[in-house]
């Protein structure tokens, strides 16, 4: 394995090293920027980075504690109390992460594929690996590693076993695609679909493609199709300029140099090659455009390689879309599951653990990792398994289930309690005998090992409706709230009522990972649920009740003082418990007229008792707007803005420490940002309801199956009370879910519909408790096919509007008996 001793880092990034009592010669082989996915500091160097929102120097004392032993940071940046660290200054410690990896790129000598263009990047990607992978030793860019950080994580991971390398580079402004270029260093580029030139942030398509062709200056040749006209154009001089060998193909032009023609079929397209000394066919198992082009572009880079395609032509048709990677469920006896069934490398393992130990953190459960052959390394058997069991220990798996020849002879290389079979079929015969229980246990084989089987085994049982969250699109959509606020802006989440139906603890551990400021619940128990979670993140409880006072103490629950009573009944208790400068906040009511204090004697009041209460610290004051997604009522939430600008002006000036002010909730933040104060309150916005057409996704998905469809006649009726009359030959689905799982009876009788094969199927007749029908007529389906009840195609608030309530009912009616499923990329 290669390392650097931090003088070569140094060295080679243009840095100063501050000693400290590091031995010297101590070997740096992994580097790191987020202290959130680092399984384990030793032999790690750590660059803190300087982003907008997150800097990285905030994490290094944590990550020093933890072992992390090389920092890079920038200058005058010191660590107290870590006699044994060793630091590199550096004026740019981004640069300086792209120096060392370019530097690493130039000590190997092999054939590097890099590939840019807006759209199939990570699929073609992903796709010459599954076809490329017996033949060659690849390193390749995890997921979308494709940024200014992403790209040199990605060029780090060569060794010297490696004989091809894949790497994807992405970019959004000029400029940046010479510093990627001068990183990957590529002898094979490809260049894939450019989309909309407004998309990204240049001014023409010319422009953009320009940008883009830059990563391939030093390439010996260039695969591009001619069917973009004139993208082909500007590549055509690019290479003409440069002497690079194009590699041209076409759907349309029989000139080309490599011609595909393309027949559809039911099942997939069959695409014949002509051109570049080669001819034979092969088939995929997709029929859209974007897939055939995405296949066509693997094809050439073959071409490109000098393969003989003969071989590969079966592999074409294994190929599979990029679905989601993890799913996570609740197993049977308190587990966990964590299912990643896509494939099987060493880069998307790490990944994994990192989830797992996320999940299973400071829950106190086992760890569990369940692992088949590891198909597509190219290391021996014995090398790859010891990399592995690293893999494994540093991530604390306590009990490994090997399935597979491979892994079973190898077996001997882990270090942790271990069990082997030869196939998934011998492991689902014994699994019995083995006790799974408060574990957090991680499933992930190869595609043919059929792991499927495993989950099944394992997961809870439950009906077939299940709501399914997308955590992606929930980080999509924080991140969107996010761009609309001042970096240092804070955000409070409302987690409160199961946040939103779609699961407190396990959202709050996603928001607690991206780093959100505060978290907010509506009750105590809710918070201490978050806490036995493990939730570390300031919580504050917004209708404390008196009686529960002392568990929120105990919890460090911080409590939202609406009243005089409150603030000397808490204050009393934080008396007995010897308390200093407890978190409190104050909630002022600005035309609510619900919770919170009102009058100016009453302000006066308060700011009385804080000041002759150090036990309590106000943490901060805000109010609740009442109509901030309405404009017929702007001039109203002015006025509040006012009124409470003016009380906390009051509050913040007798007291002698800084208080957080805050006042918006998501409409707020979408239509009123000048009021953000220190803070600002996310709420429905995070699950993709926004009042102003912002571009959110849905994030919650409640879906279920068809149990069983019967024809009805006219004269007949549909369910209770006969509302549903047939006046035509229908064909009617039954789904097995009703109000009692929080489908609103207000929908029936065609005033709601279902998602089904691309169309919408009205109910029909009133929904029952636990089931509901709906009206197929035009849609072929069958029992067992998925009906969605709410989701992309349904959104909360078109779902609200038909059953004349608000997104926030519908939200938070799900109902617990309906599982909740979490999908991450
Ligand atoms: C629920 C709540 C929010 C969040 O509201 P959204 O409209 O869901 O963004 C903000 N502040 C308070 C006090 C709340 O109770």
């Amino acid at each position: 394995m290669i390392s650097y001793t931090v003088a070569e880092i140094a060295a080679i990034t243009g840095g100063r090293v501050i000693p400290g009592n590091l031995p010297p010669g101590y070997a740096v082989r992994y580097i790191a920027t987020d202290s959130r996915t680092l399984l384990n500091g030793g032999n790690t160097a750590f660059f803190a980075l300087n982003g907008t929102r997150n800097n990285g120097h905030a994490f290094v004392q944590e990550l020093a504690d933890r072992g992390v032993r090389v920092f890079v940071v920038s200058p005058g940046f010191r660590i107290p109390g870590h006699p044994g660290v060793a630091l590199v200054e550096t004026g740019d410690t981004l640069a300086a992460l792209q120096k060392l990896a370019a530097y690493h790129r130039s000590r190997f000598c092999l054939p590097v594929v890099a590939i840019t263009g807006s759209n199939g990047k990570t699929i073609v990607k992903e796709w010459l690996n599954d076809l490329l992978y017996k033949h060659f030793t690849i390193v390749r860019s995890p997921k979308s590693y494709n940024s200014q950080i992403g790209v040199p994580l990605s060029v780090w991971k060569i060794l010297p076993e490696h004989t091809l390398a894949i790497f994807e580079a992405g970019i959004s402004l000029p400029g940046e695609m010479e510093k990627l270029e001068r990183i990957i260093r590529p002898s094979i580029g490809v260049l894939t679909h450019m989309g909309d030139a407004h998309q990204e942030n240049f001014p023409s398509l010319r422009e953009k493609t320009e940008e883009k062709l830059k990563l391939f200056n030093h390439c010996s040749k260039l695969i591009v199709s001619s069917d973009q006209p004139e993208v082909y154009g500007i590549a055509e001089a690019f290479c003409r300029e440069k002497g690079i060998g194009m590699v041209a193909w076409s759907t349309r032009d029989p000139g080309a140099g490599l011609f595909f023609s393309v027949e559809t079929g039911k099942e997939g397209s069959l695409i014949r090659a002509e051109g570049e000394g080669i001819s034979c066919s092969f088939t995929i198992p997709f029929k859209d455009a974007a897939s055939v082009e995405n296949a066509c572009h693997c094809f050439a880079v073959l071409a490109a390689l000098g393969l003989d395609c003969r071989p590969f032509t079966g592999r074409f048709e294994q190929l599979a879309p990029l679905t989601m990677r993890l799913e996570q469920k609740k197993g049977v006896n308190g587990c966990l599951l964590l299912n990643d069934y896509y494939n099987s490398d060493i880069n998307s393992l790490e990944i994994a653990l990192s989830v797992l130990l996320s999940q299973a953190e400071s829950n106190h459960m086992e760890k569990i990792a369940i692992l088949s052959d590891i198909q597509q390394s190219g290391f021996r058997d014995e090398e790859l398994y010891g990399m592995i069991n690293v893999l494994l220990e540093n991530a604390g798996i306590n009990r490994i289930f090997g399935i597979g020849r491979n892994i079973s002879h190898s077996g001997y290389r882990f270090s942790m309690e271990r069990h082997f079979f030869e196939t998934t079929g011998q492991f689902l015969a014994s699994a019995r005998k083995f006790r799974f229980s408060d574990a957090a246990i991680l499933i992930k084989g190869a595609r043919d090992f059929r792991f499927e089987a495993i989950s099944e085994l394992l997961q809870q049982k439950a009906h077939q409706t299940v709501f399914e969250i997308n955590l992606n699109a929930l980080v999509e959509n924080l991140n969107l709230f996010r761009s609309l606020l001042a970096p240092s802006t804070r955000i409070m989440v409302m987690v409160k009522a199961f946040s939103y139906g779609s699961g407190d603890v396990e959202i709050s551990k996603l928001l607690q990972f991206h780093r959100v400021d505060y978290l907010a619940v509506a009750v105590t128990d809710e918070g201490r649920e978050l806490r036995e979670a493990g939730i570390a993140l300031p919580v504050i409880v917004m209708n404390p009740e008196p009686h529960s006072f002392q568990q929120m103490i105990d919890y460090h629950l911080e409590p939202n003082l609406y009243s005089l009573e409150l603030f000397r009944s808490f204050a009393g208790v934080a008396g007995l418990n010897a308390l200093d400068s407890y978190p409190v906040h104050l909630k002022i009511d600005t035309g609510m007229n619900r919770l919170g204090i009102k009058t100016d004697g009453e302000v006066q009041a308060v700011i009385e008792l804080l000041v002759r209460h150090p036990r309590l610290r106000l943490q901060s004051v805000f109010t609740h707007l009442v109509a901030s997604d309405d404009p017929l009522l702007d001039t109203f939430t002015r006025g509040q803005n006012i009124r409470f600008r003016e009380v906390s002006d009051r509050i913040l000036a007798a007291l002698d420490y800084p208080v957080m002010r805050h006042i918006l909730n998501s409409a707020g933040i979408e239509r009123f940002p000048e009021f953000s104060y220190e803070m600002v309150r996310l709420g429905i916005g995070l699950y993709g309801v926004s009042s102003t057409g912002l571009p959110l996704k849905t994030a919650g998905r409640l879906r279920s199956l068809v149990s069983q469809v019967k024809e009805v006649l006219p004269g007949e009726s549909v369910g209770y009370n006969r509302s549903g009359l047939i006046e035509k030959p229908t064909r009617i689905a039954v789904l097995p879910v009703g109000y009692a799982d929080g489908l609103d009876r207000r929908l029936g009788n065609g005033r709601g519909k279902v998602f089904m094969k691309g169309r919408y199927a009205p109910f029909i007749g009133n929904i029952c408790m636990d089931i509901c029908m709906v009206d197929v007529s035009d849609i072929p389906c069958n029992p067992g096919d998925e009906a969605e009840l709410m989701g992309e195609a349904l959104p909360p608030g078109e779902v609200a509007a038909a059953a004349g309530t608000i997104p926030y009912e519908i939200l938070t009616g799900i109902s617990h008996r309906v599982k909740r499923i979490y999908l991450r990329e």
